[in-house]
């Protein structure tokens, strides 16, 4: 490869801070949030211009269940409130059984889950942080970490005032991709993503069919590319890696291809888009290989385990135990990781990349940050045991009940596997599914 040289240069200091979150997605709100909290100052790095992630800018508005599809509460702590917040000022679809403080569903009649309205959610996003004091730097991409030996002193960002460095005593990387910790040298592993890209389309024929008068009725989902729940093997779209220059931009052409195939296709009067994602919508890409991996061991305790996590699309789902060793590499030591990027591979991943396991991971790295700065040890070093009552404390089911464990090994099943359709196979696999509305069912 063909190289130029960069002079080495001083440049700026533009801030320092106590916690430095890298990414303002569910995952880095929960830390940023935990770790103000729990005494810390914290400032958030974000390269778009809204808070919220895949959640928001990637038009994934979808909060998955907190229940386990068998009635009993899984989540508490920050995975409902954040669920509440992204609903502060949406339509109301969180599903009734959910909104009293200790729920059981009584006979559940499916998989619940809720959605919210993207805007609004930006906004009380906006909102929330600045009510828990946390800051927040948008449009600033952060490119490196300034380390010294295995310690992150900082990070060097670039945005409209050029580049400059933010300094730290703690790092969260929350940047989906784990860019921060592999470039500080944590292990790591990558893998390819199907193109899988979703809009939201409006049908006006419709409304003036009087088949419904309701204009939000209307939005639904339109989706492109792969569903990630068929067998793909015998598509003809390829795969791209997240975590290299030309994989982001070919994915991102790809889906956008596809999207303008589907318009050309459905030209017609009253008929629209109502949004394009503004963030590549890749699902796994780079995560961790940390000091533990989580291990999907149906009803095994973890002794340092930070949560219990479940498969959110299984009904009953399987519940598993995340462990705290999970969010860090084995030698860096002020370096945690939360959200998709966890130290879990294969399904684990696919389990902790959803929107609840997410936002866990980011009260556990953010309360886990600000517990170490506190007592002055590093990451590998805190105290566990104060971790999981800390986290306990506000809600969190840090090990799963008995009759839980009971469950997930008698009754659990994988979702199914559906063979690709016709259209997938063709290119498109498009699926239109309420937007809003009633919280939806799944069987
Ligand atoms: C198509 C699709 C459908 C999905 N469906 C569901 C679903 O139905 N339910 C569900 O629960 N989950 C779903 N998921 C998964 C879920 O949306 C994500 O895994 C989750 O939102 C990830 O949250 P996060 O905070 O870990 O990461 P992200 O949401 O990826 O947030 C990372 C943030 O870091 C910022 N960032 C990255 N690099 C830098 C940098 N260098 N400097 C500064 N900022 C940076 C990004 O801009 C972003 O804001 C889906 C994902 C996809 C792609």
């Amino acid at each position: 490869m063909n190289t130029v040289f960069e002079a080495g240069r001083d440049i700026p200091v533009a801030g320092e801070t106590d916690v430095l979150v890298i990414g303002g997605g569910l995952a880095g709100i929960a830390a940023a949030v935990a770790a103000a909290r729990n005494g810390a100052k914290v400032l958030i790095l974000e390269k778009t211009i809204a808070l919220g992630g895949l959640a928001t800018m990637g038009h994934v508005c979808v909060y998955l269940p907190i229940d386990d599809g068998a009635g009993n509460k899984i989540y508490g702590g920050m995975v409902e409130e954040l669920m509440h917040v992204c609903h502060r000022y949406s339509y109301d679809n969180i599903p009734e059984c959910w909104k009293s403080g200790d729920w059981v569903v009584e006979n559940p009649t499916g998989r619940y889950q809720c959605t919210f309205n993207i805007p609004a959610a930006v906004l009380a996003l906006d909102e929330y942080i600045k009510e828990e004091g946390v800051e927040v730097m948008f449009d600033t991409s952060v490119c490196m970490p300034i380390m010294e030996g295995n310690a992150c002193k900082g990070v060097i960002v670039e945005n409209k005032g050029g580049r400059s460095a933010y300094l730290c005593r703690m790092l969260i990387d929350a940047s989906g991709d784990a860019d921060m910790l592999f470039r500080a040298g944590a292990e790591c592993e990558t893998q390819k993503s199907i193109v899988s890209s979703w809009t939201y389309e409006l049908d006006v024929e419709k409304i003036r069919e009087g088949t419904s008068i309701n204009v939000l009725d209307n939005i639904t989902m339109r989706w492109f590319g792969l569903r990630p729940d068929v067998d793909n093997s015998g598509s003809p779209i390829p795969t791209f890696y997240g975590t290299t220059a030309d994989g982001v931009n070919d994915y991102i052409k790809l889906s956008r291809t596809l999207a303008l195939d589907y318009l050309k296709e459905h030209d017609k009067p009253g008929y629209a888009f109502m949004t394009m994602p503004t963030l590549p919508q890749f699902r796994m890409t780079r995560r961790l290989k940390g000091l533990a991996e989580m291990e999907c061991s149906e009803g095994k305790h973890e002794p340092h385990s930070i949560g219990a996590v479940i498969h959110c699309l299984e009904a009953p789902a399987a519940v598993y135990e995340f462990p705290y060793e999970a969010l860090i590499d084995a030698k860096i030591e002020n370096m945690l990781a939360a959200g998709r990027m966890v130290s879990a591979g294969g399904r684990g991943w696919e389990i902790m990349r959803c929107i609840p396991n997410c936002v866990l991971t980011g009260q556990a790295a953010g309360t886990a940050a600000a517990m170490a700065i506190k007592d002055g040890v590093a990451v590998q070093q805190i105290n566990v045991e104060a971790l999981q009552q800390n986290m306990a404390d506000t809600g969190i089911m840090i090990h799963m009940r008995e009759d839980l464990r009971d469950h997930t090994t008698k009754e659990a099943k994988p979702p199914k596997r559906r063979p690709a359709d016709k259209k997938s196979a063709g290119g498109i696999a498009s699926d239109s599914l309420a937007y809003q509305g009633k919280p939806r069912e799944q069987h």
